[in-house]
């Protein structure tokens, strides 16, 4: 169950993840479920709607009262198992952000036929909702949500006090930079949501797929760096190369070809923010058949 992942911390234990059967070029390995807590605990994460891993994340629980259902955003390898087990466990609460769309910055809400919306759990609703400094609590821990919008609008990660460890989701993962993909994925928020998750100063990052971040200030200096400089290569290509297409081609050389539909998305969050912040100009507007010329 835990092959390649490191063992919990001694304040994190109680601490048991369970990888979801769902591995694929953009999950890594596949989608980690974690449940919190030693007496009553808390599930975050329940992943998708495969019945073995609901069977899994029962034998997880082991009969144990669960306080909550933790969902950090809802894309369909994440929350889609969240009303299965809850009805499951009969009737536990699923805690969230809020539905698909919530969350969204201004920019997101204005802007029309960017596309998007990929692996959107689109019936997603949470039975209450959570904003930053709601905490959910149960015996000896403690998870305080915090709003780190970004990959998805509604994306919480959550905190476990006791443990200084954060549950990142997929705003911060283990094994790659994180999807990017507009309405949903915004950069602005997500470069502030990366400041948000380092300030926390915690110990360890678990997220939503690969193995955890032993040195979580390092990773968000890291992830940041990468996002700029993708940043200072596409407004630098941009006058010979001034739609997504070409920018793709020229800037992801070492990027398999099956993964240029996603680095298109990835290349057109950065040319709204580059917009968003007045450095370049869409003709007519930013959305992935437009072209673009630097300020
Ligand atoms: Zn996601």
């Amino acid at each position: 169950m835990d092959e390649g992942y490191p063992p919990p911390r001694p304040e994190e234990s109680g601490l048991i993840r369970v990888l979801a059967p769902n591995p694929s070029p953009m999950t890594g390995a596949g989608t980690n479920s974690f449940v919190v807590g030693h007496g009553d605990v808390a599930v975050i994460d329940p992943g998708p709607a495969i019945p073995a891993h609901l069977d899994a994340l029962l034998a997880a629980v082991a009969g144990r009262p669960v306080r909550a259902i933790l969902v950090t955003h809802s894309h369909l390898d994440h929350s889609p198992a969240a009303r299965h087990l809850a009805d499951r466990l009969g009737g536990v609460e699923v805690l969230a952000f809020g539905s698909p769309d919530a969350g969204r910055s201004g920019t997101m809400r204005r802007l029309a036929g960017l596309g998007g919306g990929e692996g959107v759990d689109a019936d997603f609703i949470p039975d209450r909702r959570l904003v930053t400094g709601d905490t959910v609590a149960g015996d000896g821990w403690t998870l305080r949500a915090h709003h780190t919008p970004g990959h998805m609008a509604n994306h919480l990660s959550f905190e476990w006090m006791e443990a200084r460890a954060v549950f990142t989701g997929d705003t911060v993962m283990g094994w790659a930079s994180t999807m990017i993909s507009p309405p949903d994925g915004d950069l602005g928020q997500f470069m502030a949501s990366l400041d948000r998750l380092e300030n926390l100063d915690a110990r360890r990052f678990h997220p939503g797929h690969g193995p955890s971040v032993d040195d979580p200030g390092a990773r968000c200096r890291d992830l940041r760096a990468h996002r700029l400089a993708r940043e200072a290569a596409i407004f630098a290509a941009l006058p010979d190369a001034p739609t997504i297409p070409a920018l793709v081609a020229r800037i992801y050389v070492d990027t398999p070809p099956a993964l240029h539909p996603a680095a298109a998305r990835n290349v057109l969050a950065h040319l709204v923010h580059l917009v968003e912040t007045g450095r370049v100009r869409a003709d007519p507007h930013p959305r992935p058949d437009a072209r673009y010329v630097q300020m």
